[in-house]
């Protein structure tokens, strides 16, 4: 599993540095954005393998992201899933209906991180 193209888009630093480190040390290759606003630059840009996205953001948030990268066709097909702190039946419901193609909620598991990465790339985006 190594340079496959991870956005992290996080607003608290210290999340971010982990979520970098961890993905870094396993081998992708890590770009950040604290804002989703930030982001969409950086996914046109870039097209990563998958988007990482805080949920709760400054500005627009995780929702309104993964909206704003589905209406443009450099990132429409990358694979979005939700990092979120929520962890209630219906939050999850909201997030997948949203379309998000999974979750993974905080705190993250440093261990299993990088091997939850790689297959959300591999599972590619939902086909529904
Ligand atoms: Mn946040």
């Amino acid at each position: 599993m190594t340079g496959e193209r991870v956005l992290v888009v996080e607003d608290n630093d210290r999340n971010l540095k982990l979520v970098r480190a961890v993905l870094e040390h396993a081998g992708f290759d890590v770009s950040s954005a604290g804002t989703a606003e930030e982001a969409l630059d950086i996914a046109v840009e870039r097209t990563p393998d998958l988007i990482l996205m805080d949920l709760q953001l400054p500005g627009m948030d995780g929702f309104a992201g993964l909206a704003a990268l589905r209406t443009q066709p450099a990132t429409l097909a990358v694979p979005v899933v939700a990092l979120t702190a929520l962890a209630m039946p219906h939050d999850r419901e909201r997030v997948r209906m949203a379309g998000f193609d999974g979750y993974l909620e905080k705190p993250i598991s440093v261990r299993d991180l990088p091997s939850q990465v790689h297959a959300a790339i591999t599972r590619g985006r939902r086909s529904s």
